[in-house]
Formats: structure tokens, C-alpha cells, sequence
């Protein structure tokens, strides 16, 4: 914890959605739901406007359409909340060279980097508010809700209060003040098990879990989290803000136009990646002990999970082990868009194989991506007419299309339907990306 409110954490709100409605004026105002479309999706995000009905994040589709059955279900368009995202990260990299990006949506930003005349609390609030404006023109209208605190653990609790289009400072010297009444729930990693675990024990609020003794804690949840815990109710968090920096690594991802979901098909492409990665390791004379693989989920969630071998190695078969048994530990049902291997810790030399060469027992068959469905028109999509230009898709069945033809910069505008199979009509491909 610093004797300055200096790092500010950044939300914006809704994200999905408001792209959605900054995109389609015909829905502003009104409940969106990104995701939930599929039979067994869940919904990414709601709109304020769906909020009200009782929908949120992670809820099934069904129940989301059972409560707000009115409102527009839409699929989502990455390739518009990563260019929004990337808008705003750029924003936030003028104010201060050290931003952490948490997600497209949510980052730290250290404002002892930022180069003010000072940290008071009336200089901060102001570079607050101004980049708070600055978000919402460069996005063409999104709104950010802003914490900025002492700690990452302040700032990002401050950004919550004042949801959406808000901000909260937290002066130095009162945060306890602000933690002591809050639920155990708002420090990070206190899940629904450590809630029931705490509640059991009659710990609700923090200032409950404050009189509790590091050493019952510790009984209680474990040495890790129980010290982390007992820290955390005293405000205690040191952690630095970092920015993404340059490691030493050779790694190699691809990202999926479908969601991928067959585990075997996730296990072939991790193969086929690791022998990539294994071969450029000996073409520049690497080894590495750290295997990492990267997950990013349906919902843009990105999980990395490692694992340390006992020594260096460069072989593709070795690393596409350690991937898949890493990979064994994530629940992937949802849905995966990404998946990368990659080693670090890299060496410029090889251990010596003693066991001499091996062949490769687990060479992979062919891996073959599906194809993706031709001529789909998800709920949501951006599309293309010949005649009438830009408009998104409104709903389809029955070989059927709907679509209204708007774009953030034009009023509501029309509804037409075609046949499915329309050869004037085009699904919008978006720029390759660098
Ligand atoms: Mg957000």
C-alpha cells in the first residue's frame, strides 16, 4: 500500500453491449445480451437495460431469455470490442507507460509513472475525469467507470462503487474505512467455497474476517490463501503494477473463427504447436524447462497454465505432453477461441540426452480444423448488401435473413429480409489484424 492514491483502475462498462449499441443505434436504450444465443451458451454480458431484468454474466441463455425475452440476443463481434479495446489501452499508455490490461476491458494504470505535478487527491480525481472524457471519445461513446487508490486491491474495490460511468477516489489513510463494512466477496479470490467456509466460522464482513488471527486463518483456508486473506483485510497489497514486457520465450497460438470444443481437436492442435515451437527452439539453439499453454475462452476469459520440467529440452514431443496434461486441467466446455505453447526460461544450450534420440511416440494425426458452416448469419453479425450497404444481422431461420441496415453513424435504420442464400448479401470480414 502507497501513502498516495496513485493507482487507478479502469472498468468499462457493459463492454460487450455498448459496442453492440454504439453499433446498432436501432438497440440503444434497450436490453442487449452478448452471448446466450446458442442452445446452451451463457451470456458474455448484459446491458444495464437487461440488468434490470435480473440478467448477468454466466447465466444460461435460457434463463436470461426466460427474464428479459424482449431483449436483442446477439452473438458478438470481436473483431469491434478489440479494436475498441485497443483504442482505449492506447489512451490509457499516453497517461502513464505502466498500464497492466486485465482483460479488453479493465486495467491498471500507475499514476507515480504519469509524470503529475503531484498525487493529491485533487490532481488524481482531476486526470480521473479527463481521462474518463478522453474513453469516451476516442470509443464514440462508451462510458468507464474508474477506482483510484492506494493499492491494485483499493482501486479495482473502488471501481465497483460507482457503476456505470462513475468514479471513486479513495483517499490515503481511509481505506479500512471503506473495506470494514464490505462482504468478505469483494476481496479477489474469496469464491462461493471460501464465502461458505468464512460464513461457517461467522466471518461476513471484512471487518469480521479483521479480528480473526492469521494463525486461525491459516486453519481455516490453507497457508497460501489464508496469510493472503489476512493481509488483504488490512488493506495490505503491495503488488506493483506491471506492464506487459518482453520474455524470453518462443511460443506459437493460433486463434479459431469457431469455437473450438472437441477436446481431441484441442490436444492435436497443442501437438502440432508444440512441435512448432520445439523446431524453431533448435533452429536458434534454445531449450527451455517452462512449458506454458494459453486458453482464451468463448468469452474472451484468457487462462495460462505452467509447469517446470526437472531440465531444458527442445523436443516438440516432450512439450506437447506437458501442453495436454496442462490443458487436463481446464474446463474448456464453453467453448475455446485461442489456444498457444509456448517454453520459457530458455537457455542457449541443450542438455545432453542421455537416453540418446528417441523416436516421437505420440506423433499426432493430421489435425484438421472443421470447416466453418458456409453462409451462417449469427444474431448480431455485421453484413454487407450490395445495394443498401452495412447493416447486421437481425435474426435468420427457415432460409431466411434479416437484417437492419445501420452503423454507428447513421439514425436507426431499415429492416429487409432475403434469402439466406442471396448472392448480394455478404457476411462483413474485418481487417486482418498486426
Ligand atoms: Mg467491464
Amino acid at each position: 500500500m502507497r501513502t498516495t492514491a496513485s493507482i487507478l483502475h479502469l472498468d468499462l462498462d457493459a463492454f460487450f453491449a455498448a459496442v453492440e449499441q454504439r453499433d446498432k443505434p436501432s438497440l440503444r436504450g434497450k436490453p442487449v445480451i452478448v452471448g446466450g444465443t446458442g442452445g446452451r451458451g451463457v451470456v458474455s454480458t448484459a446491458s444495464y437495460e437487461a440488468r434490470k431484468y435480473g440478467v448477468g454474466s454466466a447465466m444460461s441463455g435460457r434463463e436470461a431469455r426466460a427474464r428479459c425475452p424482449h431483449a436483442a440476443f446477439l452473438s458478438g463481434r470481436f473483431h469491434a470490442y478489440r479494436a475498441t479495446s485497443k483504442a482505449v489501452m492506447q489512451v490509457l499508455r499516453d497517461l502513464s507507460p505502466l498500464v497492466e490490461p486485465l482483460s479488453l476491458d479493465e486495467a491498471f494504470v500507475d499514476l507515480a509513472a504519469a509524470g503529475l505535478p503531484d498525487l493529491d487527491v485533487a490532481t488524481v480525481t482531476e486526470v480521473g475525469e479527463q481521462l474518463r472524457a478522453r474513453v469516451h471519445d476516442v470509443t464514440g461513446g462508451l462510458t468507464a467507470t474508474v477506482g483510484i487508490a492506494s493499492s491494485k486491491f483499493l482501486a479495482k474495490v473502488a471501481s465497483e462503487l460507482d457503476k456505470p460511468d462513475g468514479m471513486t477516489v479513495v483517499p490515503p489513510g481511509t481505506e479500512l474505512d471503506l473495506l470494514r463494512p464490505m462482504n468478505v466477496t469483494v476481496i479477489p479470490g474469496v469464491g462461493p467455497a471460501t464465502t461458505e467456509r468464512l460464513r461457517r466460522a461467522g466471518i461476513h464482513t471484512i471487518a469480521d474476517l479483521e479480528l480473526v488471527s492469521e494463525d486461525e486463518l491459516v486453519r481455516l483456508l490453507g497457508q497460501a490463501h489464508g496469510s493472503g486473506l489476512w493481509q488483504l483485510a488490512r488493506a495490505q497489497d503491495h503488488r506493483p503494477v506491471l506492464a506487459e514486457r518482453e520474455t524470453k520465450s518462443v511460443s506459437v497460438e493460433g486463434t479459431y473463427d469457431n469455437d473450438l470444443t472437441d477436446r481431441r481437436l484441442m490436444e492435436g492442435l497443442l501437438t502440432r504447436q508444440a512441435r512448432e515451437v520445439g523446431a524453431r527452439m533448435r533452429k536458434n539453439g534454445y531449450s527451455g524447462r517452462t512449458v506454458t499453454i494459453k486458453v482464451r475462452l468463448y468469452d474472451f476469459t484468457t487462462l495460462s497454465r505452467s509447469s517446470t520440467l526437472p531440465s531444458p529440452t527442445d523436443d516438440g514431443g516432450t512439450i506437447g505432453r506437458v501442453a495436454r496434461s496442462l490443458l487436463g486441467d481446464l474446463d474448456t466446455t464453453g467453448g475455446v477461441r485461442l489456444l498457444g505453447v509456448g517454453v520459457s526460461g530458455l537457455a542457449d544450450w541443450v542438455q545432453e540426452d542421455l537416453f540418446g534420440d528417441e523416436p516421437d511416440a505420440d506423433e499426432a494425426d493430421e489435425v484438421v480444423l472443421p470447416e466453418p458452416p458456409r453462409r451462417t448469419w449469427p444474431p448480431g453479425a455485421d453484413v454487407v448488401h450490395d445495394e443498401m450497404g452495412a447493416g447486421w444481422v437481425w435474426g435468420s431461420g427457415s432460409g431466411v435473413v434479416t437484417v437492419r441496415f445501420e452503423t454507428a453513424d447513421t439514425p436507426p435504420g431499415p429492416v429487409r429480409s432475403y434469402r439466406a442464400d442471396d448472392p448480394a448479401l455478404h457476411r462483413y470480414e474485418p481487417p486482418a489484424e498486426d
